[in-house]
């Protein structure tokens, strides 16, 4: 639906200010009430913006329950989640009120699969450990066995939800000879084009060198990485994370590296987000932390703008949302 100059614009509220791409659209074609903080709007904020408002465009910061969607109101006809992963909505409260939630797949999935492999590549060949090492003026002459990593060719990577982004971090890694298992239960076992074979988790785990986390977080998925996950793993092993934080249970991997049970790990997701800088995953050289950056490329942002804009405003005009994870709402 256009929105002519006679017509009042469906009213929204954006919890950030997201990429022109986006931003732009939705002024617009609405009246948008734009927060406009560094941070994310406090739960009172959050509470009060909402009221009245035929659209929510929200971060993966904003937690999206049936309070929120009672306190926008009857009216609320779109929640639009500036992400593919949509654990900070509740999707049922939304689907019982009759209300489409929108979501970003596919524009983020190469930079995504982009952090996986380079924090895979960093955490075998300790890249961030060196650096240390180099600045604190540790680096006195080349050394045979100074700062020994991991070899790449021949070795296993396990990869856990072969959904998108999982299929492309088995892509990435066809290039360095290495043999790709993934595990996920209803993924389809023929995967053409990726030299990808499909197994159980222990098995991926028993065979693994380095294992990738690609799963939704869900209540199923929740500490899916637990003591009994990591102590599977080889001693020699990677894990990588760039699904959700609360997919791994963090104690439990702090105990495991400080050990040396596994040879390293590398998050660009925490729980909670920020990671509190006394967290002791901080105190060790074989565990590398990123600040949830694996979807923050140019194109990568500038799209899911895009998309969650355009979802948003086909939300408020009425019309079925683009990728919609509940569209059970429509029928
Ligand atoms: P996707 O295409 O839906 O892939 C996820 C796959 O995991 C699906 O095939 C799913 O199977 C499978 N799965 C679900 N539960 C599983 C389990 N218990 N064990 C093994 N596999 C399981 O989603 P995607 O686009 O690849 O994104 C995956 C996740 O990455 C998102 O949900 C999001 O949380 C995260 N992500 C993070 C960033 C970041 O910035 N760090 C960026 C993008 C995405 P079914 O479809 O059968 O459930």
């Amino acid at each position: 639906m256009q929105y002519t100059s006679g017509m009042e614009k469906p009213k929204v509220f954006v919890t950030r200010i997201i990429r022109d791409k986006g931003l732009d659209p939705v002024k617009e074609t609405c009246q948008a009430d734009i927060w406009p903080e560094e941070m994310p709007p406090s739960r009172e904020v959050l509470l009060e913006r909402v009221r009245g408002v035929d659209g929510l465009l929200c971060l993966l910061t904003d937690r999206i329950d049936g309070e929120v969607m009672d306190a926008a109101g009857p009216g609320l006809k779109v929640i639009s989640n500036h992400a593919v992963g949509f654990d900070n909505i509740d999707v049922a409260a939304a689907t019982a009120r009759g209300i489409p939630v929108g979501n970003t797949p596919g524009i983020l999935t190469d930079a995504t699969a982009d952090m996986a492999f380079a924090l895979m590549m960093a955490a075998g060949r300790r890249v961030v450990e060196a650096e240390k090492f180099l600045r604190a003026g540790k680096w006195k002459t080349w050394g045979p066995s100074m700062l020994l990593g991991l070899d790449f060719a021949g070795a296993t990577l396990g990869i856990v939800g072969f959904g998108r982004i999982g299929q492309a971090m088995a892509k990435r890694v066809t290039g360095f000879d290495m043999r790709v298992l993934y595990y996920d239960p209803n993924a389809s076992s023929s995967t053409p084009d990726l030299p990808a074979i499909s197994t159980d988790l222990d098995t991926l785990l028993r065979e693994s060198n380095f294992v990738s986390i690609h799963v939704p977080l869900t209540p199923e998925t929740r500490h899916l990485v637990n003591a009994d996950f990591l102590a599977k793993m080889k001693p020699e092993a990677v894990l990588v994370n760039t699904a959700r934080g609360g997919v791994l249970d963090q104690s439990a991997l702090y105990k495991t590296l400080k050990e040396h049970r596994i040879f390293a790990a590398a998050l660009d997701v925490t729980d909670p987000e920020p990671l509190p800088l006394d967290s002791p995953l901080l105190e060790l050289d074989n565990c590398i932390i990123v600040p949830h950056i694996a979807s923050a490329s140019v194109y990568s942002r500038d799209m899911m703008a895009f998309l969650a804009a355009k979802n948003l405003i086909a939300g408020v005009s009425g019309e079925r949302l683009e990728h919609c994870v509940n569209p059970e709402v429509y029928s």
